[in-house]
């Protein structure tokens, strides 16, 4: 266990991570953990799960993936979201860690975005904030013209199969780069 959060389960998105006390801005709360596997594993890896779930992969740098199903911690439990209190750092292409980016309230879930560049895994977010984009996708994803109307057609229809809301298929993207001091 670590010191920030323990994990739970949610309504609806499967675990999620919750602080057990008042995290304050720019803390490093965990470093997402996992074996090392080449971008050929991952792709591999990717196609086997993605009709069962349970795949967490990060992209580290040009030539690893982090697979955080195997030698993980639970930084793999924390959920996306399209209103984060976390982000994701990439030091160095090295190590990839888990940041708070503003306070955060014993209780509170902890978020990041995951960074999707494309929704081509259509893969429906359910973090519930004001602002949702309905979809895993970074910040500023701009929809084209008619996407969104037809990915909210498949929200609803996944949203009437529960069990789908339990699948992790999850490959996360670097977010922002620092170099370690
Ligand atoms: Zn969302």
């Amino acid at each position: 266990m670590n010191e920030w959060f323990i994990i739970k389960e949610t309504q609806g998105k499967g675990r999620g991570a919750f602080a057990t006390k008042k995290i304050p801005k720019g803390t490093s709360i965990i470093q997402y953990k996992g074996k090392l596997i080449s971008k050929s594993v991952a792709e591999k890896l990717e196609q086997k799960h993605k009709s069962k779930g349970e795949l967490w992969i990060f992209t580290l740098n040009e030539e690893y993936d982090i697979d955080a199903s195997r030698q993980g911690n639970e930084a793999r439990f924390i959920n996306h979201s399209c209103e984060p209190n976390c982000e994701a750092v990439n030091y160095d292409d090295e190590e990839i860690w888990i940041e708070a980016v503003k306070d955060i309230e014993p209780g509170e879930e902890l978020t990041y975005n995951y960074g999707f560049e494309e929704p081509d895994e259509y893969f429906p977010c359910f973090c519930g904030s004001k602002n949702c984009k309905g979809w895993i996708v970074k910040e500023d994803y701009e929809f084209k013209p008619g996407e969104k109307e037809e990915l909210e057609r498949l929200h609803q229809e996944l949203l009437e199969e529960p069990n789908l809301q339990n699948k992790t298929h999850f490959k996360h993207s670097k977010k922002v780069k620092k170099n370690k001091h």
